[in-house]
């Protein structure tokens, strides 16, 4: 399957989503460093030179666009299993799509899309995961973030890579066959806000309640101060400690 390396991109993802039609299912694109690499709303992620890893995986979904709800759930479990086998331990997911370490961000999955609605469509996936934070790169983060080079001074970034790479092969046929369902007790296992007092954000709304991990679709189980469990999903909210 082609790889594509670079030195330096603006953003791994936007190289695939700009060759999407000649892409292969399973191509992917790597850089040492992103000019402009993002998270979700257009939030900068913070992407310094040759330490950490930011890839991009190409998959044409044959189900359509509304049986890709959920997938940053399976893509999170697949990055959590990919750095455990390398023997990263604790790592946790937060909904929907962030990894975590300590309490602290690690990574983060940006998944974008283009199709029509009934349609085939194409994805690009991107994930960020922080090896080894450069003195002063982390500036810009403006929330607790974490890198694995204190834990884990020895982690081989390119073995890394290889085994996300062929982790995403295997999983991303997996959720293509059986959508959300193989992965929903492997997040569980790894919520980073299971029980926890949570704030979810959407908009204007604040909603404040107990997490109680994710239902059978990848929506967010919130207890309700008044004793309802409601299902939230949708791609504008946030979740937070309170
Ligand atoms: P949400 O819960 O809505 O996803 P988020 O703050 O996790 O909110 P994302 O879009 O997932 O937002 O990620 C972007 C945010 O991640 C940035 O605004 C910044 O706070 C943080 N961030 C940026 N670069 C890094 C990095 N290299 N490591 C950890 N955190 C980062």
């Amino acid at each position: 399957l082609p790889v594509h390396l670079f030195w330096q991109l603006g953003s791994t993802n936007d190289f695939l989503l700009k060759r999407r039609h000649l892409c292969v299912n399973g191509e992917s694109c790597l850089a040492e460093m992103q000019t402009q690499g993002r998270g979700r709303r257009g939030r900068e992620w913070v992407s310094p030179l040759g330490c950490h890893l930011y890839l991009s995986y190409f998959w044409r979904f044959e189900r359509g666009m509304l049986a890709v709800a959920g997938l940053s759930l399976a893509v999170g479990v697949l990055l959590a299993e990919s750095l455990e086998t390398l023997g990263v331990k604790d790592v946790r997911l937060k909904w929907p799509n962030d990894l975590y370490r300590s309490g602290r961000k690690l990574g983060g999955i940006l998944i974008e899309m283009h199709g029509q609605m009934g349609e085939p469509c194409e994805l690009v996936i991107g994930a960020g995961i922080n090896i080894s934070m450069p003195e002063g790169a982390a500036v810009r983060i403006d929330q607790p973030w974490i890198d694995l080079a204190d834990d884990l001074p020895d982690l081989d970034r390119t073995a890394l890579a290889c085994r996300v790479l062929a982790h995403l092969d295997q999983g991303l046929g997996e959720f293509e066959q059986s959508g959300l369902k193989t992965f929903v007790e492997r997040w569980r296992q790894r919520d980073q806000y299971a029980d926890k007092p949570v704030q979810l954000l959407m908009g204007e709304r604040k909603v404040v309640g107990v997490a109680r991990g994710i239902d059978e679709g990848g929506n967010v189980l919130i207890a309700l101060p008044d004793g309802q469990l409601k299902a939230f999903g949708g791609g504008e909210i946030s979740l937070r400690a309170d």
